[in-house]
């Protein structure tokens, strides 16, 4: 049998593993030890798994694999963010990113993590989606993004028990909304008590406005955290700049975000860009304030991070400021994103992974 007719473990949850135990005539529990081994120990190689007898390890091993992708290139930033350079199964390659919550560094993580191998929405100001669109990734691609940096990270660090990824973001590569099956199944894997444990609110998906998605994420009863990439608060701009905008025009997305809002009670993010010359003027500031005020919601400002071979650039820190005090004075709950890992082009927007 070659590894690809084998069966994948990694993206099971603890039912289906219990129940891959029971197919082949082993006891339940042997799923559980499975779950455990895989996502609290991050272990990939059954002769590994100790407390399962040395025969039915050897069954394992010739019917089933768990493939944490292999971390094929590390950069560390100055500030401590590190990229990953993953590769999966079929030779495929996505960016992850592990980002320092503080200037401490044996303190605890983010994870950015992709979605898709590409992104076919072509944002104008975007890395990711300058390149070509391959595939969707997997349940199992996405969470052995944390499996796979998690481990790399507990190798270089004398307390390897500490929890180290306590958030995981949908910014990476790919628009997490158009992957919805396998983004819902990676989350609620995630989210696993008796495994990873990360808390919903910890999970954040960031979508450049699917509005169809957005209105069938309400109905999912989960409590992770929506942050909509607006970036452009008339249809002319957006339509430039996300151009998933032609589709669903603001009117319509607002109104999916209201349902959000409404079904789950969660208050969401809008991301915004600031392009210079661009969407940073004080007319823009006004529609950005009237567009986003109704809806109870956080307004997330990202000074762009400039992309080889793209004519938008970053804008000066005082008109930064200035867009700010106006939405603040506007009475919006607003915030300027940090920067990270730019010395690495591990910034938002800054992924990008040649074809192969
Ligand atoms: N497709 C999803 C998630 C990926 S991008 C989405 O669109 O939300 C994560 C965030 O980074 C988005 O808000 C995206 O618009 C933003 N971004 C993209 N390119 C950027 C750049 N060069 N500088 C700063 N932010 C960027």
């Amino acid at each position: 049998m070659n590894s690809i007719d084998k069966i994948e473990l990694l993206g099971m949850n603890m039912e289906e593993l219990e129940n891959f135990a029971a197919s082949l005539g082993q006891p339940r529990f042997r799923g559980r030890q499975l779950h455990r081994w895989i996502y609290v120990k991050d272990t990939s190689s059954f002769y590994e798994m100790s407390d399962i007898p040395r025969e039915i390890r050897q069954q394992l091993d010739e019917r089933a694999r768990v493939s944490i992708p292999r971390v094929l290139k590390q950069r560390v930033a100055s500030d401590g963010t590190r990229k990953f350079l993953m590769e999966m199964y079929d030779k495929k390659r996505v960016e992850t990113v592990l980002i320092p919550q503080s200037a401490n560094l044996s303190g605890r993580y983010t994870l950015c993590v992709s979605s898709q191998v590409g992104c076919p929405l072509r944002c104008a100001f975007c890395a990711t989606g300058q390149g070509v669109f391959q595939r969707n990734l997997y349940t199992h691609e996405i969470v052995g993004q944390l499996l796979g940096s998690r481990r790399e990270l507990k190798r270089r660090l004398k307390n390897p028990e500490e929890p180290l990824i306590t958030n995981v973001v949908f910014m990476g590569m790919g628009e997490p909304l158009l992957n919805y099956n396998e983004v819902i199944r990676a989350i609620r894997i995630l989210n696993d008590p008796r495994g990873i444990q990360l808390g919903q609110r910890h999970i954040t998906i960031s979508t450049c406005g699917e509005a169809a998605a957005i209105k069938r994420l309400a109905e999912e009863n989960l409590q992770v955290t929506l942050a909509i990439s607006l970036h452009a608060a008339s249809d002319q701009l957006r339509n430039e700049l996300v151009p998933i905008n032609k589709k669903y025009p603001l009117q319509t997305l607002m109104a999916a975000v209201k349902t959000y809002t409404e079904k789950t009670g969660r208050r969401v993010t809008f991301e915004y860009i600031l392009l210079d010359g661009v969407n940073i003027s004080r007319k823009d500031a006004e529609n950005l304030a009237k567009l986003v005020k109704p809806l109870l919601a956080n307004v997330n400002l990202i000074p762009y991070n400039e992309v080889d071979g793209l004519n938008y650039r970053k804008p000066q820190p005082q008109d930064v400021t200035a867009f700010y005090n106006w939405l603040n004075a506007a009475g919006l709950n607003v915030s300027v994103r940090e920067e990270h890992g730019v010395d690495i082009e591990a910034a938002c927007g800054q992924l990008a992974v040649k074809p192969n």
